[in-house]
């Protein structure tokens, strides 16, 4: 068999700015009090790439990542030590448990069973989920005078708030829950904030926050936007220019109709890329400043864009799409957890 050449790299990338990632980080801690601020880096880390994200907080002092899945263990490991790691979805088979005590990690016990599955797989160091009122992951507050759950050797007791980026009663509800359930369980530390938690006040914060979307450069709430800035902005080459005339139909089905002559860019930017069909004639790129506006739907793996701001464009050019989370929440209509997590394997991470 011939040996096959490293391809060229692709058309399309995802500028991962570290120095915006660390500056977030550190500003979420600032922010975060007393407490620390640790970072939630589950779906390989909201999309934008372990190997870029976690070396980069690492770096900047966080001490403390989440993430969701086992499988997101090894990479996970590459950069930060296991006592480091805690595994939201907890141990759901002994396969599960065996797993989390050969690689040191902690799993978070989300029920009674994965708390006796622990116990009997030797036990150990591990982090504790109440749910306080989201009816997500989490022990129910009358399973915490369980005797397994006395048996536990707690390092972070956690709950998650549903609506910390709403203001509303469900918030403050949750709070005295948790401080019901902390009255209950010894553990070292306690953990209630996510992104938009930490915003809520100082009862809130306890001795760890779990910022994760806000470090991405999400803005789950206005009081958070002073300190956060954009991390990760995509970017397509373009593959062909043409020439349109008034009447030539662009792209599925023919949402768009030229009313005149124009000049349009093929993008290589689409579905599999995170480039929803939401975006269809509302999604923007921009060259050097200028805008090319999409038109008509997004077409699988391509977009066509309006180029008559650029006259120069010539196949092979890079564009930025426009991507600053709370503006682009807005026009897409997607959420900014979708929209970091949505991005596709084949943009090339490129930490800058
Ligand atoms: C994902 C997650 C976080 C981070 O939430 P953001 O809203 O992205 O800040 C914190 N805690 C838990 C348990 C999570 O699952």
């Amino acid at each position: 068999m011939n040996s096959i050449p490293e391809p060229p790299p692709p058309s399309l990338r995802l500028r991962i700015d570290t120095q915006a990632l660390a500056d977030n980080w550190r500003a979420l801690d600032r922010l975060s009090g007393d407490a620390a601020a640790a970072a939630a880096v589950k779906a390989n880390a909201y999309g934008l790439g372990i190997a870029q994200v976690v070396p980069a907080l690492w770096q900047a002092g966080a001490r403390q990542f989440y993430v969701a899945h086992w499988s997101e263990v090894p990479a996970s490991l590459a950069h930060v030590p296991a006592d480091a790691v805690s595994v939201l979805h907890g141990p759901i088979s002994e396969e599960d448990a065996r797993f989390a005590r050969a690689a040191g990690v902690r799993p978070v016990i989300n029920t009674l069973l994965q708390a006796r599955r622990w116990l009997d797989a030797g036990g150990g160091a591990c982090d504790l989920m109440v749910d306080t009122g989201m009816c997500r992951l989490g022990l129910a507050p009358e399973d915490l005078a369980d005797e397994a759950v006395a048996r536990l050797q707690v390092d972070t007791l956690h709950s998650h708030l549903a609506s910390a980026d709403d203001d509303c009663p469900q918030n403050a509800q949750q709070l005295g829950r948790f401080r019901e359930a902390i009255a209950r369980v010894p553990a070292k530390r306690r953990s209630l904030a996510n992104s938009a938690g930490i915003a809520l006040g100082a009862d809130y914060r306890f001795d760890l926050t779990r910022p994760g979307l806000a470090l991405y450069g999400g803005v789950p709430r206005s009081e958070l936007a002073p300190h956060l800035r954009q991390v990760a902005f995509p970017q397509a080459r373009v593959l062909q220019v043409r020439r349109i005339g008034a009447g030539d139909k662009v792209g599925y089905n023919a949402t768009f109709a030229a009313q005149h002559e124009m000049t349009i860019a093929v993008v290589s930017l689409g579905y599999a890329d995170g480039y929803l069909r939401a975006w269809s004639g509302k999604g923007t790129l921009e060259c050097e400043g200028r805008v090319l506006q999409v038109l008509g739907r997004v077409s699988m793996d391509l977009v066509i864009c309006d180029a008559g701001q650029v006259p120069e464009l010539a196949e092979g050019d890079w564009l930025d799409v426009r991507y600053a989370l709370p503006e682009a929440a807005a026009v897409s209509g997607l959420s900014q957890y979708e929209l970091l997590t949505s991005l596709g394997s084949r943009l090339e991470r490129a930490s800058a």
